[in-house]
């Protein structure tokens, strides 16, 4: 990730910093990056990640959220709609780059100095639906901020916006039901037995009478992904409709964070979110919809926009901003410290770009040359069909592949007959690697899914299996958890690459 431009916020001019920056992109859609002699690669701005109020910011829409009429960048919602009855189900026009330029088109007329008026007075500044000025970016030949050109940041949306506050909700809802205490889920918080992946990103603590649950939003990704094996033995209803609120925005989530999507899965995904947010408003009618249920119902259209909203989210630059924050600390000049920083950040850079942080794309840890002798007949016969019994292939106990840890013990998804129905989850014996390959040698489990927990209970084994790993139907890697009743896995990513009419 490079660094384009740095401005402190107080001398923060729109027109001045991002317009330099419009000109250096205006080179590279017309003229281009000069890559040989004489060859030219030209390319354009695809779309600009924020979170709502930086996006807002730069493309000249109304950053104020809570009183202004039109607060969506999308649609032409306005805040009365949205909070009339069914006002979020109806559908409103969306924004279009001919809707924009209108807009601006009367803002100038507007803004056109009278020279008949002799004082000034101060007014309120000048926002027609919700637009407040041309963004600089609009220049540009190939973007424009309504084509759409600002995702949203599903980490500030769903996470920090829709499911902390509603999660609380349904927690404070089931602990008034006598499901659990505070204190018992608390405890088990604490005491539950992570995956080395989950505890990077563990629970926090719910604390009874804050508003929202608390932790930044790949905690509270863990929380709604594991809150049913949390509290998989105090369900006391698996019909209740705040259990299924929750599974079904845990489902949504699964799905709308899928490093791949295929089309048929985004119509799925918006009746789901449309499902979810009748139901929350249903269950909990005095507690009104926030801003962000209305962004999120947006979500279907986006992700077919964007494509997978998981690679437009903001957390990415949010770590880059760690760097800047530490060169900051030690420091400890504020002179120019734009410059600073800059100087700091293109030095680290250059540590980079020659090597300093190169990582390969494949680790093995504990390795040994394969030995097939000491495994049974049935391994053998797996092995067999990759002709794999030689003495060039390494096994291992972990492996890493473009930064997804693969260990002895882990789940993999190895096959399927239809989202959600007859996967089957192998776990992994042997991994192995013959320098061109990795291989899994995985137990076939019994695997079903449980729909009133949303996750996959394993039963016994059925027989060996070896794949390669572009033949698993997903690259995630599956911790076996084991409760006091039964073992299963609990993914990340919902399993929606493939069309859903294929079945
Ligand atoms: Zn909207």
């Amino acid at each position: 990730m490079y660094l384009v431009a740095l401005s402190k916020e107080k001398s923060f001019d729109h027109h001045a910093i991002f317009g330099k920056i419009v000109e250096d992109l205006k080179e590279i859609e017309t003229v281009g990056v000069e890559f040989a002699p004489g060859q030219f690669i030209k390319g354009s701005l695809v779309f600009i990640t924020g979170d709502n109020l930086g996006s807002h910011g730069l493309g000249g829409f109304t950053e104020n959220f809570s009183t202004s009429q039109y607060f969506c960048r999308y649609c032409l919602i306005t805040k009365n709609s949205f909070e009339s009855d069914d006002g979020i189900f109806e559908i409103y026009p969306e924004r279009t780059i001919d809707s924009y330029k209108k807009v601006i088109n009367k803002l100038d007329k507007k803004r056109r100095p009278r020279i008949r008026i002799k004082k000034v007075i101060k007014k309120k500044p000048l926002i027609i639906q919700g637009i407040k000025f041309d963004s600089a970016f609009n220049k540009l030949g190939f973007y424009h901020v309504c084509l759409p050109g600002l995702p949203p940041c599903l980490g500030h949306d769903v996470f920090e916006g829709v499911l902390a506050y509603d999660g609380k909700l349904f927690l404070d809802y089931l602990v008034e039901q006598d499901w659990f205490s505070y204190k018992q889920l608390n405890k088990r918080i604490e005491i539950f037995k992570y995956s080395p992946e989950d505890q990077r990103d563990k629970l926090c603590s719910v604390s009874p009478k804050s508003q929202k649950l608390s932790g930044a939003a790949c905690q509270l990704w863990t929380f709604i992904r594991l809150l049913p094996l949390l509290i998989h033995d105090k369900i006391d209803d698996d019909e209740n409709p705040v259990w299924k609120c929750i599974l079904l925005l845990s489902e949504i989530i699964e799905i709308i964070c899928a490093p791949a999507i295929h089309e048929t899965c985004i119509v799925y995904v918006h009746l789901l979110i449309c499902e979810y947010i009748d139901l929350r408003r249903t269950l909990f009618p005095l507690k009104l919809l926030r801003r962000k249920h209305h962004y999120f119902k947006h979500y279907g259209e986006l992700i077919r926009k964007f494509g997978p909203l998981m690679k437009s989210w903001t957390l990415r630059s949010e770590s880059k901003h760690c760097f800047m924050k530490r060169a900051v600390r030690f420091s400890r000049n504020f002179i120019n410290i734009t410059k600073s920083l800059s100087i700091k950040h293109e030095l680290y850079q250059c540590f980079v770009r020659s090597g300093g942080e190169i990582k390969s794309d494949i680790e093995l840890k504990n390795t040994v040359k394969l030995n097939v002798g000491k495994y049974n007949e049935a391994i053998r016969q797996a092995l067999a069909k990759f002709e794999l019994c030689k003495e060039t292939v390494d096994e291992c106990h972990e492996i890493v592949k473009n930064g997804i840890t693969y260990r002895n013990g882990d789940g993999l998804f190895i096959s399927r007959s239809g989202y959600q129905y007859k996967i089957i989850v192998g776990k992994i014996c042997i991994i192995l690697y013959d320098f061109v390959e990795v291989y899994f040698v995985v137990e076939v489990l019994e695997t079903e899914f449980i729909p009133y927990l949303g996750l996959y209970k394993l039963g016994k084994a059925t027989g060996y299996q070896c794949l390669k790993i572009n033949q698993l139907i997903s690259l995630e890697n599956l911790h076996i958890y084991n409760t006091k009743s039964f073992s299963c896995v609990k993914p990340k990513y919902g399993l929606v690459e493939q069309s859903l009419h294929e079945y």
